[in-house]
């Protein structure tokens, strides 16, 4: 089999690693990419569409989903493939006072990050939302907010990265690397070898399956998240919808398993966007049952029942299909992004959880800028994989 050399070998073809892809061959980078299966085969392919403000932590997280959305304005245009972005806005329900509590501060802070975000009456979302239910309370709006389609953003990754000299090989799975001394030299896939100086692991959930390989302990868990698809209708959603409970149950796994109700314990969450063609995406549950991508009678009904509960509009809308993929959920709900301090030429970019489509765009930027001139346009210290311990015999996932 062919030995190929690169500058870089990429590991995974989802939207981080095609993202990547393209800017490191942009900046004038030598890439081969390696895919097990095919664009979107992993979360990128089994996820909603948002491109939130709103479901990110105020800090780093939020200042870097901020100018990813910057990013995304253009986006569509700069790849010439066109990705379905819109920024429709998007609000967050809020369904009772303790909720509301919650909220209030959230968006204090999230406005203190200078992102505009507001909390408006039922009746203001009414007029925005179609088919909100009478109980709510109100709702918090940011017209940043906006929605991608997920796998036209993969390929037009995929695609740019190509144009720009990067070989992709997909039906290639990375089996092993090429190890020299203490340094990563290359990796060992089913199309033959690549030889590099830098190797990425951008494989999503799987990632940590790849760095055992190598030794290392990443603290990437799969979190399933099933989702329900409806058939296409007319216009319904408008931007994208969210619930409070979404933002507790991404952030707080460990308050969930001492609810009472099923659908908090299996961590379910509204998130509704509607596709350019018309399907309504009703998400989802947040569980972490290993690589287990089985959809469940129970996940569906709890998903379902949640999300007529708050837009009760639903109803009488059919149910098509319903599938599931696997976030890579870290601890610190930051993805690792940055040179492994240990082995010498390895590279992390895995981690995104439930963002890694509205981070694509800046996370790209942010590997090319610290591979190819040692910074990134901003301080992303915060995303270093060496703020954990990845040579602990053992790690904690909470
Ligand atoms: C239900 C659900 C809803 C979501 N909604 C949103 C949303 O609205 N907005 C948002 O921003 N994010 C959302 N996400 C999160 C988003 O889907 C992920 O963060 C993102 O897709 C991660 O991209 P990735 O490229 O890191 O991983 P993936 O897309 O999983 O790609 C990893 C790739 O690595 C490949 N791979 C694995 N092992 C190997 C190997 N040994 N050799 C070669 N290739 C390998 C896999 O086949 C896969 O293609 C959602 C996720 C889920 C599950």
């Amino acid at each position: 089999m062919t030995t190929r050399t690169a500058d870089v070998a990429i590991v995974g073809g989802g939207v981080i690693g095609t993202s990547i892809a393209y800017r490191l061959a942009q900046a004038g980078k030598k890439v081969v990419l390696a895919e097990r299966y095919d664009f979107a085969a992993g979360a990128t392919g089994s996820c909603d569409q948002m491109v939130s403000m709103q479901s990110k932590n105020p800090g780093i997280h939020l200042q870097l989903a901020s100018d990813s959305a910057d990013m995304f304005t253009t986006l569509g245009k700069e790849l010439d493939y066109d990705i379905e972005y819109f920024r429709h806005g998007g609000m967050i329900t809020i369904e009772n006072d303790k909720e509301m509590a919650v909220m209030t501060d959230f968006v204090k802070r999230q406005r203190e990050n200078g992102v505009e975000v507001d909390i408006i009456s039922r009746d203001e979302a009414s007029k925005r939302q179609k088919g909100l239910a009478k109980h709510l309370l109100g709702c918090t709006y940011c017209a940043k907010d906006g929605e991608v389609n997920p796998y036209k953003l993969n390929l037009g990754f995929a695609k740019a990265a190509r144009r720009e000299g990067a070989e992709l090989l997909i039906d290639a799975e990375v089996t092993g690397f090429k190890m020299e001394g203490g340094r990563v030299k290359g990796i060992q896939t089913t199309k033959g070898d690549v030889d590099a100086e830098i190797v990425i692991i951008a494989a999503g959930a799987w990632s940590p399956l790849l760095g055992s390989q190598l030794g290392i302990k990443l603290p990437i868990k799969p979190r399933r998240g099933q989702i329900v698809i409806t058939e296409p209708v007319a216009p319904f959603v408008t931007g994208d919808v969210l619930s409070a409970q979404y933002i507790v149950a991404k952030y707080h796994p460990e308050t969930l398993k001492d609810s009472t109700q099923r659908g908090v314990q299996l961590g379910v969450g509204l998130a509704l966007t509607q596709s350019a063609k018309g399907d309504i995406l009703i998400g989802a549950t947040r569980e972490f049952v290993d690589y287990d991508l089985r959809n469940t009678r129970e996940g569906i009904r709890e998903i379902l029942k949640n999300a007529t509960r708050i837009v009760p509009g639903l109803k009488g809308i059919n149910v098509i299909r319903v599938m599931s993929g696997v976030r890579p959920y870290t601890p610190d709900g930051l993805p690792l992004v940055g040179f492994v301090k240990g082995i010498d030429g390895l590279f992390m970019a895995a981690g995104h959880e439930g963002d890694g489509i509205a981070l694509s765009a800046i996370t790209g930027k942010i590997v090319s800028g610290l591979i190819c001139e040692g910074k990134a346009y901003r301080d992303v210290s915060a995303l270093d994989p060496n703020r954990f311990d990845l040579f602990a015999e053992k790690w904690s996932s909470n």
